[in-house]
């Protein structure tokens, strides 16, 4: 396996869209690194330039020890796993993933051996004789990846390669992709516009915007501080609760007179931007905190979602099973927790 490296990357197309401007990634040798965006941030056109499918416009991008600059996909030593299978349907399971090794005139032995290795890692021993149109969904996935691990690439490209795949499937193969990566010791870009998916599956995730790398970092330093307030709506299910307060002795102050833990670092008076996890806030039946109504609640099993109209705005708050409170219901809604990272409200950043 490799690195890869992105350097200075800027691709315009002929019609004049900048699809990427200038982007700098580091993957790790071994690494499982994500690309996260919205449709249009420019994750698949990066990907296609690592890939060979696109000719960057400038910059440079490296494959292990190798500037791969103007070689051909089939010369960079890499594969690539589509959002759509693409397997040849009149061809077994078997020679479909056969079909790089044949592709590239390896030896029989070798074939076998490689092919072996694949389907029992992957579990598609039962598989190998039937055709791709006799497999559910989640079996042809796992063809296409025992086809892209069969040629030990040194990395591994994959494109939203479960978006096909009904919710189960997709929490399943999920798992199966990260397993088999860490078995590996795979170096793999793997590009979502789905957040839960990145913070499952990524050891780091990049998340772009227009073009840019807006953050990057490990899951969870991701969701505990997202470095703009683009990443913060982008990032948790529900999203974090902007609130606009005030810097006040010693709290963050919002409308109706919400108390935020604040953060270091900032100065009385200054007007930020309040990032709350729907973790950070909880509601009760009366006493401290600002009085909200409840909007909707959703109950996840362990947890109730509510959503409540406060003063300062719609808040979500995560809340265990065992509260019970009623749409309508009048309530209090505090800040619990450690301080919550703030925003400017003009340039979108963290400041603190
Ligand atoms: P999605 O998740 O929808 O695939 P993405 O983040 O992968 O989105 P890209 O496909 O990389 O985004 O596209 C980035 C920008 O480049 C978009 O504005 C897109 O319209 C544009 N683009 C992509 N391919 C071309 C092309 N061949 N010619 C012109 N513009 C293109």
């Amino acid at each position: 396996m490799a690195e890869v490296l992105v350097k200075k990357l800027h691709k315009a197309f002929p019609d004049g869209t900048v699809a990427v401007e200038e982007l700098n990634l580091e993957i790790k040798d071994g690494e499982l690194f994500v690309m996260l965006g919205p449709s249009g941030c420019g994750k698949t056109t990066t990907l296609r330039c690592i890939a060979g499918l696109e000719e960057e416009t400038s910059g440079e991008i490296r494959i292990g020890d190798e500037v791969v600059s103007g070689l051909r996909p089939s010369q960079r030593d890499i594969a690539m796993v589509f959002q759509f299978y693409a397997l040849y349907p009149h061809l077994s399971v078997k020679e479909n993933m056969a079909f790089p090794l044949r592709a590239a005139n390896r030896p029989e032995s070798e074939v076998e051996e490689r092919v072996a290795e694949a389907a029992r890692m992957l579990q598609l021993e039962p598989y190998l004789t039937r055709r791709p149109s006799k497999l559910s969904g989640g079996e042809q996935q796992r063809v296409a990846l025992g086809r892209a691990m069969v040629r030990h690439p040194k990395a591994f490209l994959m494109d939203e390669p479960l978006t096909n795949l009904d919710a189960e499937l997709r929490a399943d193969m999920r798992a199966e992709v990260k397993h088999l990566q860490q078995r590996l010791g795979a170096t793999m870009v793997y590009v979502t516009h789905d957040q839960t998916e990145a913070m499952a599956l990524g050891d780091r995730i990049a998340i772009m915007n227009k073009g840019n790398l807006e953050q990057l970092g490990a899951p969870m330093e991701v969701y505990n501080r997202p470095a703009s307030l683009f990443a913060a709506r982008f990032i948790g299910s529900p999203p974090m609760n902007l609130i606009d307060a005030e810097v006040t002795n010693g709290h963050l102050t919002a409308a109706g007179d919400l108390k935020i833990k604040a953060p270091e670092g900032l100065t009385r008076g200054q007007k930020v931007i309040a990032g709350v996890r729907p973790e950070g806030l909880t509601v009760s039946d009366g006493g401290e905190g600002v009085r909200g109504r409840v909007v909707s609640k959703e109950a996840l099993g362990d947890e109730t979602i509510y959503v409540v109209d406060c003063e300062a705005g719609l808040f979500h708050v995560r809340m265990p099973a065992t509260a019970r409170f009623e749409e309508e219901q009048v309530v209090a809604v505090r800040h619990v927790g450690a301080a919550p990272p703030a925003y400017d409200p003009t340039s979108e950043k963290v400041v603190s």
